[in-house]
């Protein structure tokens, strides 16, 4: 994947910031970005649309396979589409977030999702001039090979927060517990199938816990600045 193109691989836990960081960093850079997790979503969410059984490992595969996704490459209008029809608001629900580790976890999507996700990498890398690709798995798997490797990180309690924030307005007592699951337990399973809690060998750890939004875009800025000095657009 070593080429002209400036390719980030940023990886991380629920609540991390990882969303939102790598888009801030794509859009300060001018490259494109790519969500993997929206792929697992979308999957998930066409499933539930039409009655297929999650726990139907195969069948669940043949949607992976024959879905024809469009990802969106803007990182100031994150977009997915399925059909001709733009589902990004669909695949954000707690309903898809509840079971779509059910996907997540079925090792038939896997590699069908990676590969579609090395062939966007590259595409996106050679239209845009670079890309910021963010999910688990990607400075592992998909892209183990990028210029720059980041594990975004941050503690339970910091995540915690946050995603209680987004998804309540607070982060009181109860509507930390009531985000509980979509932190701890969704983490848990997931890290079954991909390694993301422990940066791997040449991955860069960056920890946002004491950082707000925008300190955190620095570090990671920071972090591809040191990496690829020559491949950073002016
Ligand atoms: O990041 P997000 O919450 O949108 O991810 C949706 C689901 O897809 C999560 O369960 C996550 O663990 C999984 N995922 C994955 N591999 C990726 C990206 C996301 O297994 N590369």
């Amino acid at each position: 994947m070593s080429s002209k193109h400036l390719v980030i691989a940023v990886d991380g836990p629920s609540g991390s910031g990882k969303s939102s960081v790598s888009r801030a960093v794509a859009q300060a850079l001018g490259v494109g970005f790519l969500d993997t997790g929206a792929m697992y979503r979308a999957v998930t969410w066409w499933c539930l649309e039409h009655g297929i059984d999650l726990a139907d490992r195969q069948r669940v595969a043949e949607v992976a396979r024959d879905l024809r996704l469009e990802m969106g490459t803007d990182p100031s209008h994150p977009s997915v589409r399925v059909g001709g029809r733009e589902i990004e608001d669909d695949i954000r629900t707690t309903q898809v977030s509840e079971v779509v580790s059910k996907v997540a976890t079925n090792t038939l999507v896997r590699p069908i999702l990676q590969d579609l996700q090395r062939e966007l990498v590259r595409r996106i890398a050679s239209e845009t001039g670079g890309v910021v690709a963010e999910g688990r798995d990607i400075t592992t798997v998909v892209a183990p090979d990028a210029d720059v490797r980041v594990l975004l990180t941050a503690s339970v309690e910091a995540r915690l927060r946050r995603r209680s924030t987004e998804l309540h307005g607070e982060a009181g007592a109860a509507a930390v517990e009531a985000t509980r699951d979509q932190i701890v337990r969704r983490d848990a399973d997931d890290s079954t199938v991909s390694q993301f809690t422990e940066a791997a060998p040449g991955v860069h750890l960056v920890d946002t816990s004491e950082l707000d939004f925008g300190q955190s875009v620095e570090a990671l800025l920071g972090v591809v600045r040191a990496q690829a000095p020559d491949k950073v657009p002016a």
